[in-house]
């Protein structure tokens, strides 16, 4: 084998190497989480969590223990894409576009605060947390998804990326718009 084609071959499997290690977060930029600046809650369920983030559609998602009626807030500024209740497990669903084309999701409802293509602003009231849909007990079920609806890694500005039965401080103030 000449020497130039070994060194191809070398770099080449750096650069898959290189690809394979470097992490890519598909959340938009100082993604918040999603409720009020100040409050703490737990994460119930984690990415990849066995219950029920092992499918493609959920495996970076997170379930926060949010309890009842508790205001969820957008984790950044976006356009209201879905708002609507579906038979598909998520119940009252909340899909927010964001600037880089991802959605982030807010599932399991009770009630909504925005209509469909709404304008949002981080940190603003979305809706209220529910039971509506598969689920034991009232808790938020978060993720950023493709417009396929499949979860993509995502971390946090704030909270960065939490894990199962980790305490969550929300520094999601809401940044009244100047009038
Ligand atoms: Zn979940």
């Amino acid at each position: 084998m000449p020497v130039y084609t070994r060194w191809t071959l070398v770099f080449f499997v750096l650069f898959l190497l290189i690809m394979m290690c470097s992490s890519d977060y598909a959340n938009p930029p100082g993604m918040k989480a999603p409720w009020p600046g100040g409050i703490t809650f737990k994460v119930n369920q984690g990415n990849f969590g066995p219950i029920s983030h092992n499918i493609p559609y959920t495996f970076y998602a997170w379930d926060f223990d949010l309890p009842l009626f508790t205001p969820v807030v957008a984790a950044a500024d976006g356009i209201s894409a879905v708002v609507a209740y579906k038979n598909d497990g998520y119940g009252n669903r909340i899909q927010i576009r964001h600037i880089n084309g991802h959605y982030s999701l807010y599932a399991h409802l009770d009630s909504f605060c925005v209509y469909p293509g709404e304008k949002v602003l981080r940190g603003q009231i979305i809706g209220y947390s529910g039971i509506t849909g598969y689920t034991n007990g009232p808790h938020l079920h978060f993720s950023i998804i493709d417009k396929r609806n499949y979860s993509l890694p995502s971390k946090f500005s704030d909270i960065g990326v939490p894990v199962e039965g980790e305490y969550c401080t929300s520094q999601n103030w809401l940044v009244c718009p100047t009038l």
